[in-house]
C-alpha cells in the first residue's frame, strides 16, 4: 500500500500538469454540455459511450494519462505559455498540447472510420480536454510548470497555485453537486449562449491565457488567498465552466 502511494506521488511529480479542473469542474463542464445538445446528438453520444453519459467519462482521461497505454497523452491536458508569449508564439510542446489535442480529436471524430473502441476513447478524451482548455492554470508558464512551482497560502495552508485553481477554489466558490452547478450557472438566454459558443479552439484558449496572466499578477509566490479571492474569482470560475460546457456542446453538434 505504502509502495503504491509512493508510486502515485512520484507519478504526480513527473507529470505535474496532468490534472485539470478537479473532478467537480470536469463533471460540471460535461453536464452543461449534456444539457445543451440536441436529443439526436445525445442519442449518438450515448451509443458511442455504450449507454454512459458525458459526465460518466468526464474524468476518465486524468486517470488514463497515468497508465502506460495512454502515457503519450500526459502533455495533452495543458499548453504552457510563458510571460511575453502568446499560444501562437510560444514554442510548441512536441508531445502535443491541449489545443492541438482538442482540434485533432474533433477532426478525427468528424472524419469517422474508427473502431467503436477508438471512437469511444477519442470522445472521452475530448469531453475532458475541452474542460482543461478553460482552466486558467492549464495555460500557465512553462518556467514554473503551470503554477506547480508557485506556493501560495490557501486559508493559511501552503498549496500549489496550480492545484488551488484545479479544485480548492471551485469547491470554496460553491458547495454544489454538478447538477446544481449546471442549474445555477447555465441560465442565460439562448442568444448569449450562442455568443459564447462562437470562435475557434485557439481563440478559446487565448482567453484562458489572458485569465492566467491576471491570476499570476494577483497570486504571486507566497500570496495569502482566502475569502476575498474566493469572492472575486467565483464568477470567473462559473463563467469558465459554463463556456467549457457550451463549447463542448457545439463541438459535439458539429461532430454528430
Ligand atoms: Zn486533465
Amino acid at each position: 500500500m505504502k509502495r503504491l502511494f509512493f508510486t502515485a506521488v512520484m507519478a504526480l511529480m513527473i507529470v505535474p500538469n496532468a490534472f485539470g479542473w478537479g473532478q467537480k469542474g470536469h463533471d460540471v463542464v460535461a453536464y452543461v454540455a449534456e444539457q445543451n445538445i440536441s436529443c439526436r446528438v445525445a442519442r449518438k453520444v450515448a451509443k458511442v459511450l455504450e449507454g454512459h453519459s458525458l459526465v460518466y467519462y468526464a474524468n476518465w482521461m486524468d486517470n488514463a494519462s497515468h497508465t502506460p497505454e495512454y502515457a503519450h497523452t500526459s502533455t495533452w491536458h495543458y499548453a504552457n505559455v510563458d510571460e511575453g508569449y502568446t499560444y501562437q508564439t510560444m514554442p510548441k510542446n512536441e508531445n502535443g498540447d491541449v489545443v492541438q489535442a482538442v482540434m485533432q480529436l474533433t477532426e478525427q471524430l468528424k472524419k469517422g472510420g474508427m473502431t467503436p473502441q477508438e471512437e469511444s476513447v477519442a470522445l472521452r478524451m475530448l469531453i475532458h480536454l475541452v474542460g482543461d482548455l478553460h482552466c486558467p492554470m492549464h495555460a500557465g508558464h512553462k518556467s514554473d510548470l503551470g503554477g506547480n512551482l508557485v506556493e501560495v497560502l490557501y486559508f493559511g495552508k501552503p498549496q500549489k497555485l496550480h492545484s488551488i485553481w484545479d479544485s480548492a477554489l471551485v469547491e470554496s466558490a460553491h458547495n454544489w453537486g454538478y447538477t446544481e452547478w449546471q442549474r445555477e450557472i447555465d441560465r442565460q438566454p439562448r442568444k448569449e449562449d450562442k455568443k459564447l459558443q462562437q470562435g475557434s479552439v485557439e481563440e478559446w484558449f487565448s482567453e484562458t491565457v489572458e485569465l492566467s496572466k491576471g491570476v499570476y499578477k494577483d497570486m504571486p509566490e507566497g500570496a495569502k488567498i482566502s475569502y476575498d479571492e474566493v469572492a472575486k474569482y467565483a464568477p470567473l470560475i462559473e463563467q469558465q465552466l459554463l463556456k467549457g460546457g457550451l463549447r463542448l456542446a457545439r463541438l459535439l453538434e458539429e461532430i454528430y
